[in-house]
């Protein structure tokens, strides 16, 4: 047993993973970029009040997930790891004056959050999102427009099946006639709630409905429904999301149940779950609109919208259908070795040029024979040996094609642009070339 390992709830991502997370990683920033979403980076931690505002206190996430700093000055401030991107991305909002800006504001932002959970298999304690929220626009087109860019990239990423759950929760217009109903319902069966449960009941009823307790299920199929409660224009609001989704070829499921975590939420609220893994109860990705977050940051009333997806449970759900990604270190183009084992400065020079002529390139550092450095570089899967031996005093080298088995003298003002071009006439088009 080593004398120390990561944190529970933490993972180190090894070189043979992370070729598959910058896969993912990239696919997120082109995706964002093409539908017009520009990067933004917050701090991995605010003011706790951020949160416990933006979140709301009667939330897991706040009550007990966060991880809380220790504050270290005199005026006590106090800290958190953020749980969860938008409340960080609102407050800069609201800081910088966006609301000055051509409207709606698009962000997107991809990196990790922080959530003091009972650890799980796809439940960590720093695990990583990719997000986008579009902030100043009421919907409901846009509010499509989110869902289908999510859905494309778990398409993109491999996912075919992925299902797309829908609901409205209203707004400060209808939700409080509909929380009565629902306080109301769970009152008149408050004997068969487990406590828990009930304790939550006065303090936030929504949260009963997304109870991860078994003995809720029953009592939550039968529950009120918000969207047989909706006021006018939040009905007229969630039909039109539906009609913009089935236009965009979008499909999706009615889920009344499907209430959030999060207090900040209005209207329009989505979960993506792979088809075959709802077992889980893991959603991969969800969002929604949070009519009310920014005016609740200090800002002027804004209407937002955004989501946030689960990297760590997108590669789960890939590597349990098959789809792995091509790990491994990348192959040098050219492999610099060398018969004088003590001439390292002569391959080390080389290899540098050619690296800053844009080519990949590893020198042969160690003190083996020659045939064995040749071996090394034909299993690194290199093109190319450079080999130095004594016409460099010519200022010449030999230059190996591997693969062809063929070898000819280059000039060393030459070595750069004939390997360039050399290896572009195999690989035209990978923009390896230079
Ligand atoms: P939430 O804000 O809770 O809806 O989280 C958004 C997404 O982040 C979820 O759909 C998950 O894919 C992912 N997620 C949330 N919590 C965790 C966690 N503890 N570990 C891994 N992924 C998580």
């Amino acid at each position: 047993m080593p004398a120390y390992r990561a944190p529970r709830g933490t993972r180190d991502l090894l070189p043979t993973e992370t070729p598959a997370w910058t896969r993912l990683e990239r696919l997120a920033a082109d995706l964002a970029a093409r539908y017009g979403y520009q990067r933004i980076e917050t701090p991995l931690f605010e003011l706790t009040d951020v949160f416990e505002r933006g979140i709301g206190e009667v939330t897991d996430v706040v009550e007990k997930e966060l991880f809380r700093l220790a504050p270290r000055t005199e005026d006590g401030e106090s800290w958190a790891l953020r749980p969860e991107p938008t409340a960080g991305i609102v407050r800069a909002y609201v800081q910088h004056g966006m609301q000055t800006w051509p409207q709606p504001v698009k962000l997107t932002q991809t990196g990790p959050m922080f959530r003091y959970d009972r650890p799980q298999a796809g439940r960590y304690r720093q695990f990583w999102q990719f997000d986008v929220e579009a902030i100043g626009d009421p919907g409901p087109a846009v509010d499509a427009e989110i869902v289908e860019l999510a859905t494309r990239f778990f398409r993109d990423a491999g996912l075919a099946d992925v299902e797309v759950s829908l609901n409205s929760i209203g707004d400060p217009a209808c939700r409080p006639a509909y929380l009565e109903a629902l306080i109301a319902y769970f009152q008149g069966h408050a004997d068969a709630l487990p406590p828990t449960e009930r304790a939550r009941l006065a303090r936030n009823p929504l949260r009963l409905l997304d109870s991860k307790d078994p003995a809720m299920a029953d009592l939550n199929a039968a529950a009120p429904r918000i969207t047989d409660h909706l006021c006018e224009a939040c009905a007229a609001h969630f039909a039109a999301v539906q009609a913009h989704l089935t236009a965009l070829g979008v499909r999706f499921r009615i889920e009344p149940g499907l209430v959030r975590g999060l207090d900040y939420y209005t209207r329009t609220a989505f979960e993506f779950y792979v088809v075959g893994r709802e077992g889980q109860q893991q959603a991969i990705g969800g969002g929604g609109r949070y009519d009310g977050l920014v005016e609740l940051l200090g800002g002027r009333p804004t209407p937002g919208i955004g989501f946030g997806i689960g990297l760590d449970r997108v590669l789960l759900a890939l590597a349990a259908a098959g789809i792995a990604s091509d790990g491994g270190a990348p192959s040098p183009v050219a492999v610099v070795v060398g018969a004088d084992p003590d001439d390292t400065t002569a391959r080390l020079v080389i290899a540098t040029d050619l690296r800053a002529a844009g080519i990949a390139a590893r020198a042969e550092l160690s003190r083996r024979k020659l045939g064995k450095q040749l071996e090394a570089a034909a299993r690194d899967g290199a093109h190319f040996a450079v080999i130095v031996g004594d016409e460099l005093a010519d200022g010449e080298v030999q230059l190996r094609d591997l693969p062809a088995g063929t070898q000819k003298a280059v000039p060393l003002a030459d070595l750069g642009r004939e390997v360039a071009r050399s290896h572009g006439a195999h690989h035209h088009g990978d923009g390896s070339g230079g």
